[in-house]
């Protein structure tokens, strides 16, 4: 037997965002457990805007679970959290409810900052840093300092020895700023995956002295960017069939459900997607081809394959919750009759 170390990982209930939480058992096993052997844990929701002091007791139901490559015998345990019955989904718990289909593929692209003394890092005590311009996949200790890569790279190992379907990583526009790519078949697995990346992101730097800044315009109304989080998506119908005149359908119901959309797009929007600096204003839907300036932006391979492949939602912000905007995304396209099919038919 083997004694594993299980690092219980959830939400919290504070909004309009919440914070991840983690936390420790030993338990034994002859080899790395299964997910059926991970059992049901509690917590003092009173301590994490969950419960009140008086009934304050919740459940974690594991949901996935890694291997923690930073920890000997170590377990990442993605948990949903239960009312006291185990059973009953707690009302921050909102992975519980969303809608998933395997064949709905998400890409998120996570923005955020390294903060530091309250300040992105490489920032100067006072002031700014040379203007953004070089800092945009920059190489070199004046755009990029000597931490922020060796971090980047770290994240990288570990979310792809954790089995976290990390696609890629860029040094973003502003001084201080990066981004990594989360790939995932389902709605639940691209989320998920983006949260353990998040947690895996934050655990890490502790050891930096530096925290993740997800807020989506923490430089306020500057021209310092912004940060966001693109959702690409693609349906099975989107990849093998699609056309233009779907295409243009789904447009449509983006276009009128701008205010569902932006309700879990993440907080502080308007402060972002002011219509500057590569953005669609936040209360007006547009799209278009290869427009980082659009709503919806269209990749020219979409175009050139008869509008079939994915597209890439824009607005979406760094500190949006993947499970809601993935959700949110999956409720707009099933207001879109499928053409051939029995509802079309009738
Ligand atoms: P950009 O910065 O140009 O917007 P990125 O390379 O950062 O693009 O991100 C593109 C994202 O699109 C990646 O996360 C990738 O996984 C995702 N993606 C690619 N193909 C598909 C697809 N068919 N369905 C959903 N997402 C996809
Ligand atoms: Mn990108
Ligand atoms: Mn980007
Ligand atoms: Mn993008």
């Amino acid at each position: 037997m083997t004694k594993y170390k299980l690092e219980y990982i959830w939400l919290d209930g504070y909004t309009p965002v919440p914070n991840l939480r983690g936390k420790t058992q030993i338990k034994e096993f002859s080899e790395f457990p299964t997910l059926e052997q991970l059992p049901l844990w509690g917590f003092d929701g009173s301590s994490t805007m969950q419960a009140e002091g008086s009934s304050s007791d919740c459940v974690l139901k594991p949901v996935r679970h890694f291997p923690d490559p930073a920890r000997s015998n170590g377990v990442l345990v993605l948990c949903e959290v239960m009312m006291p019955d185990g059973k009953t989904p707690h009302p921050s718990n909102k992975r519980a409810t969303i809608l998933d289909d395997d064949g709905a593929w998400f890409g998120f692209e996570q923005e955020y900052f390294f903060y530091q003394d309250g300040r992105p890092l490489g920032f100067p005590e006072a002031g700014y840093p040379a203007p953004q311009g070089p800092y945009y996949c920059g190489v070199g200790y004046k755009e990029v300092g000597s931490v922020a890569r060796k971090i980047v790279e770290e994240h990288l190992d570990l979310c792809l020895a954790a089995g976290i379907n990390h696609e890629g990583i860029n040094a973003e526009v502003a001084k201080g700023q990066w981004e990594f790519q989360i790939f995932g078949k389902g709605s639940k697995k691209a989320a998920d995956e983006m949260w353990m990346a998040r947690y895996l992101m934050q655990r890490l730097c502790e050891g930096y002295e530096i925290d993740i800044e997800y807020h989506c315009k923490p430089l306020g109304d500057t021209d310092w960017n912004g940060s966001g989080m693109h959702c690409n998506f693609s349906t099975e119908f989107m990849r093998t069939v699609g056309g233009k005149d779907y295409f243009e359908k789904l447009m449509g119901a983006f276009g009128a459900a701008i205010e569902d959309h932006i309700a879990v797009y993440g907080p502080d929007n308007h402060m972002r997607l002011t219509g500057k600096h590569e953005t669609a204003p936040w209360n007006k839907f547009s799209y278009g081809v290869a427009d980082r300036g659009a709503s919806i932006r269209v990749p020219h391979s979409f175009v050139n394959n008869e509008y079939k492949g994915y597209l890439e939602d824009r607005r979406p912000n760094s500190q949006g919750d993947p499970y809601q905007i993935a959700s949110q995304v999956l409720k707009t396209i099933a207001s879109v009759e499928i053409p051939g099919s029995k509802a079309a038919a009738a």
